[in-house]
């Protein structure tokens, strides 16, 4: 079986993985990034349609409390716009009353990225050689040698495909799903394996909708898209435009847990209807719309992330630790960040606190 040998392995092409990459690149290391899916992103992922990203993972960011973001965008010469908030709200009752309510502004402000928050991944990528990044290797083990360690891409249950050997290792995805779905040897620590299990993946049991239009209709007659619904499916809704011009959107998390939302086509003409009562008839035929259901992607959540998660949880490294083995696996991935967990900014810094550490 081949084994290739280069200095540092990064496990996940998420924004945690391509980002410490980036920097790793940047200083002129060799490295190469192990992402199981056959596109890079992870949580971010937003499919074009007439020239327009639509974000199905993360949209936004907040420049005042994101400092890390609002930096990396300005220096890739990225643009960001406001989250159009202009006019008034609509609030659906648990029996489908629709009323109109007053509008507001969300504090801090909210910013979307100009070409979708995928424009950020494929910017920091340019500055990653093409052969660096390997699609569709799932890492289902890691052992630790002498000096390094072992990686095996494949099947758990089956032969490995490939094997990589490796002085460092970064483990840039949530810290649940590594404990879950690869296997270390020797075995972490009983304390270890549980607190990577108990850190809940942000986000991991949510599913988001996006309706693309030619026209705003809804601006037209003085909202802003910002919707609540006690009903559902959808929970929370939000103008999800271009900057302005069109195509103009709406876009919502689904309200509905995950274990009952196995019949994606009834839940979708559910989702248009309900569009429909609350911003009149057009709302129900977009010209294109998407759907994706986090939970039952297996790169990103568990069986443990099917429950709704209500609240933000404070994160840190697991178990208090930034790596195991002596410095030879590093943690990185937004669940391991002191500050910002959960975030696309603690993506950038459990990545930054990764490359700083394990590099000499
Ligand atoms: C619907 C939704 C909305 C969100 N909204 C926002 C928002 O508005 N603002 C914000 O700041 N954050 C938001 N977030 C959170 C944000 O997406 C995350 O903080 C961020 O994307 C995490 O990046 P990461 O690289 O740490 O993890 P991930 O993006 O999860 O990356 C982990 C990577 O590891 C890969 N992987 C998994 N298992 C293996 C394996 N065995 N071998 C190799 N590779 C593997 C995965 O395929 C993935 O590419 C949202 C998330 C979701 C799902």
């Amino acid at each position: 079986m081949p084994t290739e040998k280069v200095d540092t392995i990064i496990i996940g092409g998420g924004l945690s993985g391509i980002y410490a990459a980036y920097l790793l690149s940047r200083r002129n290391k060799s490295f190469i990034v192990l992402e199981a899916r056959e596109r890079v992103g992870g949580r971010i992922l937003s499919p074009e349609h007439q020239g327009f990203c639509s974000d199905l993972g993360p949209s936004w960011y907040w420049p005042e409390i994101h400092p890390k973001m609002a930096r990396l965008i300005q220096d890739l010469g990225l643009k960001g716009y406001r989250q159009f908030e202009e006019g008034r709200g609509r609030f659906e009752s648990p029996v489908g009353a629709v009323r109109t309510v007053s509008g507001y502004v969300m504090e801090p402000l909210s910013w979307r990225l100009s070409g979708g928050m995928m424009a950020l991944i494929r910017k920091l990528c340019e500055d990653i050689p093409e052969n660096a990044i390997r699609l569709s290797h799932p890492v289902c083990k890691i052992e630790k040698k002498v000096a390094g360690a072992l990686i095996s891409v494949g099947e758990l249950e089956k032969e490995p495909r490939t094997r990589f050997r490796a002085n460092k290792v970064i483990l840039a995805l949530p810290p649940r799903l590594a404990a879950a779905t690869i296997l270390f040897d020797p075995d972490l620590s009983h304390n270890l394996t549980q607190a990577m299990l108990k850190i809940g993946t942000w986000m991991a049991g949510q599913a988001k909708f996006y309706a693309l239009y030619e026209e705003p209709f809804w601006r037209q007659t003085g909202l802003s898209g910002q919707a609540f619904s006690e009903r559902g499916p959808l929970g929370e809704i939000h103008d999800g435009s271009n900057d302005r011009r069109g195509p103009f959107g709406l876009t919502g998390f689904v309200g509905i847990p995950a274990v009952q939302r196995d019949q994606q086509q009834l839940l979708i003409e559910a989702i248009l209807s309900q569009l429909a009562i609350i911003y009149g008839k057009p709302a129900a035929q977009p010209m294109a719309f998407f759907y994706q259901d986090w939970a039952r992607e297996r790169f990103t959540a568990t069986r443990f992330d099917q429950p709704p998660m209500y609240e933000h949880p404070l994160y840190h490294p697991p178990a208090g630790q930034t790596c195991i083995w002596d410095g030879t696996i590093y943690f990185a991935g937004t669940e391991t960040a002191n500050q910002h967990g959960g975030y696309l900014e603690g993506a950038l810094t459990a990545a930054e606190r990764a490359v700083m550490n394990h590099i000499p």
